[in-house]
C-alpha cells in the first residue's frame, strides 16, 4: 500500500512539475513540488520497516513527512505573499522529529517518534489551511476554500491519529482500523492528488490575472497603456453622463525631455517618467484614469471635475513631481498640460486632438503650465 502511495505521489509530482511548474515557474508551485517529493521520499523510506535498515529508514521517513508538511505551509505562505524566512528554518521541525524518532528505539519500534510527528503534521497543515483560507491574493474563492478545507481534514485526521495513538497505543483496534497505515495511505492518496489539482488551477488563475494586469499597463510606469486607457475612458465618460457630472481630458508632455536624456542619460530620464507616474497616482482620485500614450506623453481623464478643478489637479501633479525629483536627487523636469472638457457627443479622437492643441499652446506660451482648450472656455 505504501508502495502504491509512493507510485501515485511520484506520478503526480512528475505531471505537476512537467505541466504546471514548467509553464508557470511560480514559486509556490515549486515549493509544492518539493513537498510532494519529500512525502514521496518519506513513503519510500518507510518501506525499510521490518528490515535491517529500519533503525535509520524509519526516522528518516518521519523527518521527510514533517519536511513535506512544512513545505506545504511554506507554499501557502508564498501564495499569500508573506515574507520569506531564512532557508534553514525549514529544517527545525524535521530535525526535532528525527531526533525524537532516533531516541525512541527505531530499530524495533516502527512508530518511533510518532508522538512528535503526528502533532507536528497536524499543526503545520492546519497553519497552511488557515493561510489558504484567509489569503486575499487570489480570486478563485471556491477552489481556494476547497483546498483549504481539504487541508483541515488532513490536520484533523492527524490530530485523531495523535489522540488515538497516545490514548490506546499503535496496537489497539481503534488505531489500526481508523488511523493505521492502510487508512492513512488511502486518505493521503486522495487528498494529495486532489490538492495538487487545485494547486494547478490556482496557479493558472494567478498567472492569468497577472498577465491580464501586465497586458493592460505600461511596463515602465505601471500606468494604463493607450488601448486600455481609451477603453476605460469611454466607460468613464458614459458613467459621468449618467451621473450628469462634468469630465475633463488632459494631455501632458514633459518639457525639454530630450535635453534631460541628453544631459543625464536615458536611465535618469526613465526615473523622471516613473516619478511623474507616482506624482499622478498620488494626486488623482481612484476613479480617475492615467495612461501613458507613448514616450513622455501622458493622458488623464478626471471624472466629476470642471476645467478649473482639473487645472488645480494638474498643478498639484507638477508640484508633487518637483518634490519627488528633489527628494530623490533626480534631474528637474517641468511639465505642460492641455485640457478639454468632455462633452457628450464628440468622438474621443476629436477630443484628443483638441487636448493636444491646448498642450501645444502651453508649450508655445513658455511650458510648465496648464492651458484649458477652447471647449472648456465656452
Ligand atoms: P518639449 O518641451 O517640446 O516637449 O521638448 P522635448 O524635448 O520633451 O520634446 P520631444 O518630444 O522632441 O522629445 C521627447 C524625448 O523623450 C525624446 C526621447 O528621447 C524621450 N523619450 C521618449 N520615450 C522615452 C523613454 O521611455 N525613456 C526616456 N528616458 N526617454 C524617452
Ligand atoms: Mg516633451
Ligand atoms: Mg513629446
Amino acid at each position: 500500500m505504501r508502495l502504491e502511495l509512493g507510485v501515485v505521489l511520484v506520478t503526480t509530482l512528475v505531471l505537476f512539475y512537467g505541466v504546471t511548474y514548467r509553464s508557470t515557474r511560480s514559486r509556490y508551485v515549486g515549493l509544492w513540488c518539493l513537498a510532494l517529493l519529500a512525502i514521496a521520499a518519506g513513503t519510500i523510506a518507510y518501506l525499510g520497516d521490518g528490515t535491517a535498515v529500519q533503525w535509520w529508514a524509519n526516522p528518516l521517513g518521519s523527518a521527510l513527512y514533517a519536511l513535506g508538511a512544512w513545505l506545504i505551509w511554506r507554499a501557502a505562505r508564498t501564495l499569500d505573499g508573506r515574507p520569506r524566512w531564512p532557508r534553514w528554518v525549514v529544517l527545525v521541525v524535521p530535525a526535532m522529529v528525527l531526533l525524537s524518532a532516533l531516541a525512541d528505539s527505531p530499530a524495533t519500534n516502527s512508530w518511533a517518534g510518532a508522538w512528535a510527528l503526528f502533532p507536528a503534521v497536524s499543526v503545520l497543515i492546519a497553519l497552511a489551511s488557515w493561510v489558504m483560507w484567509t489569503t486575499r491574493r487570489t480570486h478563485a474563492g471556491t477552489l481556494r476554500r476547497a483546498t483549504s478545507a481539504t487541508g483541515y481534514v488532513v490536520s484533523v485526521y492527524y490530530l485523531g491519529r495523535f489522540v488515538t495513538f497516545m490514548a490506546f497505543g499503535p496496537d489497539s483496534v481503534w488505531f489500526i482500523d481508523l488511523f493505521g497505515t492502510s487508512m492513512t495511505t488511502i486518505v493521503m492518496t486522495f487528498l494529495l492528488v486532489g490538492a495538487t489539482f487545485s494547486m494547478t488551477a490556482l496557479s493558472y488563475e494567478q498567472q492569468t490575472a497577472d498577465l491580464r494586469r501586465r497586458a493592460a499597463s505600461d511596463g515602465l510606469t505601471g500606468l494604463l497603456n493607450r488601448r486600455t486607457f481609451l477603453e476605460r475612458a469611454e466607460l468613464l465618460r458614459r458613467d459621468a453622463e449618467r451621473r450628469d457630472v462634468p469630465c475633463v481630458l488632459a494631455m501632458a508632455d514633459l518639457d525639454h525631455f530630450k535635453q534631460v536624456n541628453d544631459t543625464y542619460g536615458h536611465e535618469a530620464g526613465d526615473r523622471v517618467l516613473i516619478g511623474f507616474a507616482e506624482a499622478c497616482r498620488a494626486t488623482v482620485r481612484s476613479m480617475d484614469l492615467v495612461g501613458r500614450f507613448g514616450g513622455e506623453e501622458f493622458v488623464l481623464m478626471l471624472a466629476g471635475a470642471t476645467p478649473e478643478d482639473a487645472s488645480r489637479v494638474c498643478e498639484e501633479i507638477g508640484h508633487r513631481l518637483r518634490i519627488v525629483q528633489e527628494s530623490a536627487g533626480m534631474p528637474s523636469a517641468t511639465i505642460s498640460f492641455g485640457l478639454v472638457e468632455v462633452p457628450q457627443d464628440v468622438p474621443f479622437a476629436q477630443l484628443l486632438v483638441e487636448a493636444d492643441q491646448a498642450l501645444y499652446r502651453a508649450k508655445a506660451e513658455g511650458r510648465d503650465r496648464v492651458v484649458v482648450g477652447r471647449r472648456g472656455r465656452e
